[in-house]
């Protein structure tokens, strides 16, 4: 205790990178998107717009601003409690870009915002059907804040034209206040899945869970039952990684075995697909696991 730990060889593997990276790369400079991928170094960029067996290239972009009125502490966002005000044109001019671009997948999230009334889902809604109308084949995921349990805004943006409705409950229930702003918990953000699948059947729902900040493995374990038992669809498990210093400290570096077992676990309790790894991010490689797991 109070050391950090040293980092496992599995997390200082070099990463694949695909044909189509290049292009997206290069093709990015003038669209003035924020992409996640970029502005957070994520390490699974080659990857992820580079596309895989299916050639979808995924991406994450960042609506509503860079400043959020939460603290999480595993999260290096800044925050304030009244951010900047939307940029009204956003959801025009940010599915106009989108559309240009050329993906294939795109995760479109955004910090919370719980100065609005409602938290933003109507922007965010109204970008997905701009972009919708302007690229029909693109597939969409929202990966969104809890809009404070507000179904009213759940349902908005369900009902949006999306394919996936994203929300990360983050951690086990056991250590959401330790991990989580104190407005966020394990209940509310259950509430927010279930009813965006009853809004919109068809739509995917989707959450991810962050491993090593010293959950047990039965934690976990229940943490899937209820998961799968409000009707969630798919479920994405990784490593956490500390931001900075004065985040939670990585408790543990969880085995590449062991998150293979997990992904076994989430497969036999019927989740339409369980993606789990060390470098398994919410949206990572998205795209290609939902035409994997969907269209075949
Ligand atoms: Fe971008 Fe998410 Fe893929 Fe990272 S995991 S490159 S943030 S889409
Ligand atoms: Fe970060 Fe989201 Fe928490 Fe805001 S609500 S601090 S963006 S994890």
């Amino acid at each position: 205790k109070g050391e950090r730990l040293r980092l496992p060889p599995w997390l200082k593997t070099e990463i694949p990178i695909g044909k189509n990276y290049n292009k997206l790369k290069n093709t990015l400079r003038d669209l003035n998107l924020h992409t996640v991928c970029e502005e957070a170094r994520c390490p699974n960029i080659g990857e992820c717009w580079g596309g895989g067996e299916f050639a979808t290239a995924t991406a994450t972009i960042m609506l509503m601003g860079d400043t959020c009125t939460r603290g999480c502490r595993f999260c290096s966002v800044k925050t304030a409690r009244k951010p900047p005000p939307l940029d009204p044109d956003e959801p025009y001019n940010t599915a106009k870009a989108i559309a240009q671009w050329g993906l294939d997948y795109v995760v479109l999230t955004s910090v919370d915002r719980d100065d609005l009334a409602d938290g933003g889902a109507e922007h965010f809604a109204k970008t997905v059907s701009y972009l919708k109308e302007r690229n029909p084949k693109i597939l969409v995921e929202c990966l969104t804040p809890d809009f404070r349990g507000d179904l009213d805004a759940v349902e908005k943006l369900a009902l949006s034209g999306l394919d996936v409705y994203a929300h990360n409950v983050e951690t086990v229930r056991e250590l959401q206040r330790h991990v989580r702003d104190p407005r966020a918990n394990f209940d509310q953000s259950l509430r927010v899945l279930r009813h965006a699948k009853v809004a919109k059947p068809s739509v995917l729902t989707k959450t991810s869970i962050m491993l090593g900040l010293g959950e047990t493995d039965a934690q976990i374990y229940t943490a899937m039952t209820e998961l799968r038992e409000s009707g969630v669809d798919c479920l994405t498990l990784g490593q956490y990684m500390q931001p900075t210093k004065r985040h939670l400290k990585v408790e543990e570096y969880v085995t590449p075995e062991k998150f293979a077992h997990w992904e076994k676990v989430g497969t036999e309790m019927g989740f339409v697909y369980t993606a789990s790894g060390p470098l398994v991010r919410s949206s990572y490689k998205a795209g290609e696991f939902f035409l994997k797991n969907l269209i075949r």
